[in-house]
């Protein structure tokens, strides 16, 4: 029998969750959707990772499929930063991060994944045939296995053996948020500059509104290239690297991974658009959030937001010049290059 503490407790409780739950369950006024289906998806790689989701967001399917397809096209490439051709962690095994999240606030991820192509199809599988949300390490890899996919093997593509053996003459490892004091070399953290000036990156992240106005978002990667071995960055990170609110909007980012989870910065973005900001000036207000925080450390380090409202309007925002994404819609198939903050 209940006593009279708990009784009391109770029947406040439940009367506060009908009132409560009346509040909640009313569905907030939609706007008329624009631009539908679209499709947005980090720097050039995205342009053919873009087709791929096109072909599914244009035959009227979901906006789910359009993603995993879309940066399945960017994991299969030998010569690419994502997938198993990517470059290696410090002691040369390739470790793949992915994230997936539908309309319905469902969600997967893999983490410190190895030797499996497709990670973001394994992120789908966690989120559809499990009761959790994100697996890891060797735990993933099983349940990858014991999924069907197949084990490939342990080798890096000549291009990451390259870049590999190059990193294994000094053996540095300077990340950026270690060492600031670095002369202007850039450390292993990724995204760092090439000599011309533009960024070297490692992650696609893409999200997508469908005919039906529903969002969904994925998102790859291999971290960051000699990344100390272990080391996850924000791309499976539900609410860092990737973000889907299917009452306001989506949003993923790339960049160094540590700065993002530290803001939540996906989860932030889309809050920023929950209180009305466009795209463009959500990602910018929580890019500012991260230069705050770090201070003159921001020099050092590239991260960028790239977001979608449930209007269908896009838009991005990154620290500094060189970010650019790759937007498909019923009018344009084309490489946008960001605002940044220098
Ligand atoms: N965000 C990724 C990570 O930190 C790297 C990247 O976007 O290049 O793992």
């Amino acid at each position: 029998m209940l006593d009279r503490r708990k009784f009391i407790a109770t029947s406040v409780f439940s009367s506060a969750g009908i009132l409560l739950s009346k509040k909640i369950l009313a569905k907030p006024h939609v706007v008329a959707v624009k631009n539908k289906p679209v499709v947005i998806s980090t720097w050039n790689n995205g342009l053919e990772a873009n087709k791929a989701a096109w072909k599914i967001l244009a035959a009227g399917g979901r906006a789910l499929d359009a993603v995993e397809a879309g940066v399945m096209v960017t994991e299969s490439s030998q010569d690419c930063c994502v997938g198993l051709g990517a470059n290696p962690d410090r002691d040369g095994f390739v470790t793949l991060d992915a994230s997936i999240m539908d309309e319905h606030f469902n969600c997967g991820s893999v983490a410190f994944l190895e030797r499996i192509k497709h990670p973001i199809s394994v992120a789908r599988r966690v989120m559809e045939k499990t009761p959790h949300v994100m697996l890891v390490g060797i735990g993933a890899q099983e349940f990858a296995v014991a999924e069907g996919f197949p084990l490939e093997p342990q080798k890096l593509s000549p291009e990451a053996q390259k870049a590999y053996d190059e990193w294994l003459k000094k053996s540095e490892y300077k990340p950026p948020a270690i060492n600031v004091e670095n002369n202007g070399e850039h450390g292993p953290f990724a995204p760092s500059r090439f000599d011309d000036g533009t960024w070297n990156h490692d992650t696609i992240g893409m999200v997508a509104m469908d005919a039906n106005g529903n969002l969904s978002g994925s998102c790859t990667t291999s971290g960051a290239g000699f990344k100390m071995r272990g080391r996850v960055g924000d791309s499976p990170i539900i609410g860092a690297g990737l973000y889907v609110d299917n009452e306001v909007g989506a949003c993923t980012s790339t960049g160094q991974g540590e700065d993002v989870i530290r803001v939540a910065g996906s989860h932030s973005v889309v809050e920023m658009m929950r209180q009305g900001l466009s795209p463009e000036k959500a990602c910018k207000k929580i890019i500012e959030r991260i230069i705050r925080i770090k201070g003159e450390k921001a020099k050092e380090i590239q991260v960028a937001f790239l977001a979608l409202n449930k209007n269908g309007e896009v838009g991005a925002y990154a620290i500094h010049g060189g970010f650019s994404f790759a937007l498909r819609d019923n009018k344009n198939e084309k490489l946008i290059s960001a605002k940044s903050f220098d």
